[in-house]
């Protein structure tokens, strides 16, 4: 497609910022509305492994990236007194960096940073009011009293995506797992050089992720029940509890955690949508189409994935429907793939009984993804 379209992106998140940053190079005119009145990602950490990071240098912002996280390149295995059991090396997509930890607040400020430098516009404390598609454009009413009609609509809205209930209603609707993660970023050990995983039980992990050469941040996963809330006065006390098993660098963490307020708990949910990811020209992508557990660290990876595709194939496709088809086409099976074993992952870590599908799966393993994820997209 030649002409410039317009795209309206629902949602500033990882993957919205990376498709407006896309699209707007590509000559397209978009404008992404955001519900936050302003740039707040969680000050918590994430990891980008290599496949990301090809994305990233495919928009042109690899090496703010790497300016502002922490490469690391194997990935070391633990007992729970911090002994060394394994030190597995981890592949790179092409010449990307193996892996970055970074914080998400900065890279959100990178990725707005480069949206705007190539002219979307960036809309915060808005959303869509009113949508109505008639086959031909979109037309939107937007909440700061904007309209239009648009070429385009994408809902990059997150797990909880409104744009999926506006389409499916509840039917797709994030579905608990049964468990939650504890994340917390203090500073970074001089031995945590890439990821540290430490294992204890079959009901506790703890991962230690370095995001900048300050700072790591410290994750674990328990069962909970889904209306469980840490105390605020005594989080960190509650997870220092669940992580009694570890005597290695994880307790030594543990001990620089005082304050409860820094103790971030996510329930851990997972969605497939089944039917099309696309509805006319109405379109979900990232997590509102197949949000998955944080267990291959691919969410975020498969959601700057989908944006930078969906840019592809509307350059090489002759119309939008025809782009949205041949986008969702490529796009699907690899996302429901890292949705699959990312969940028989969980399963097996915390020692809920799997399927013989999830064990099939799991004969690949996390090292084994990491070498298909590094495969082209
Ligand atoms: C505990 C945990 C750890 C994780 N760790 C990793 C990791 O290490 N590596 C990795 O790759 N992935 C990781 N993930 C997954 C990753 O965070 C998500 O997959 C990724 O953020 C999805 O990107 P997205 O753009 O689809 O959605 P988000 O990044 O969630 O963005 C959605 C955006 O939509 C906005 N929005 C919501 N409602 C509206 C509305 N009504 N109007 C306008 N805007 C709206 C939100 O404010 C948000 O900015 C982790 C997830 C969890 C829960």
């Amino acid at each position: 497609m030649a002409t410039p379209l317009r795209v309206l992106v629902h949602g500033g998140g990882i993957g919205g910022l990376t498709l407006a940053t896309a699209l707007a190079r590509a000559g397209h005119r978009v404008r992404v509305a955001e519900l936050r009145g302003e740039l707040d990602a969680l000050g918590v950490g994430i990891i980008q492994p290599s496949n990301a990071l090809h994305v990233m240098r495919e928009i042109g912002v690899l090496a703010d990236c790497l300016e502002a996280g922490f490469a690391w390149d194997t990935l070391t295995i633990c007992d729970p007194a911090g002994g060394i059991l394994a030190k597995i090396p981890q592949p790179r997509m092409g010449d990307a960096p193996s892996n970055i930890g970074i914080p998400r607040p900065a890279l959100a400020r990178v990725l707005a940073a480069a949206a705007t430098a190539a002219g979307a516009e960036l809309a915060f404390g808005t959303t869509i009011t009113e949508l109505a598609d008639d086959g031909h454009g979109v037309d939107v009413t937007l909440s700061d009293g904007g309209s239009g009609r648009w070429d385009l609509v994408v809902g990059f809205d997150g797990i909880g995506s409104p744009l999926r209930t506006r389409l499916y209603g509840d039917r797709y609707a994030p579905e608990y797992t049964g468990f939650a993660n504890w994340r917390v970023t203090v500073p970074r050990q001089a031995e945590v050089q890439g990821v540290v995983m430490s294992t204890g039980d079959r009901t506790a992990k703890a991962l230690l992720t370095p995001i900048t050469d300050e700072l790591m941040y410290l994750g674990a996963v328990f069962a909970e029940e889904e209306d469980f809330r840490p105390d605020p006065e005594r989080a960190h006390e509650q997870l220092a509890e669940r992580l009694a098993a570890f005597t290695g660098p994880v307790a030594e963490a543990l001990t620089r955690v005082t304050d409860p307020a820094a103790v971030v708990h996510s329930r851990i949910s997972q969605v497939t949508v089944e039917a099309p990811w696309h509805v006319g020209r109405v379109v979900l992508a990232g997590d509102a189409a197949h949000a998955s557990t944080p267990h291959l660290a691919q969410g975020a990876a498969m959601a700057v994935e989908d944006a930078l595709v969906l840019a592809l194939s509307l350059a090489a496709e002759a119309d939008v429907p025809a782009a949205l088809a041949a986008w969702e086409a490529r796009r699907r099976p690899r996302a429901l793939w890292v949705q699959a074993l990312s969940r028989a992952v969980l399963r097996q870590e915390t020692g809920t009984p799997t399927t013989p599908e999830e064990d099939e799966l799991l004969e690949v393993g996390i090292p084994g993804a990491a070498h298909v994820l590094v495969e082209p997209y």
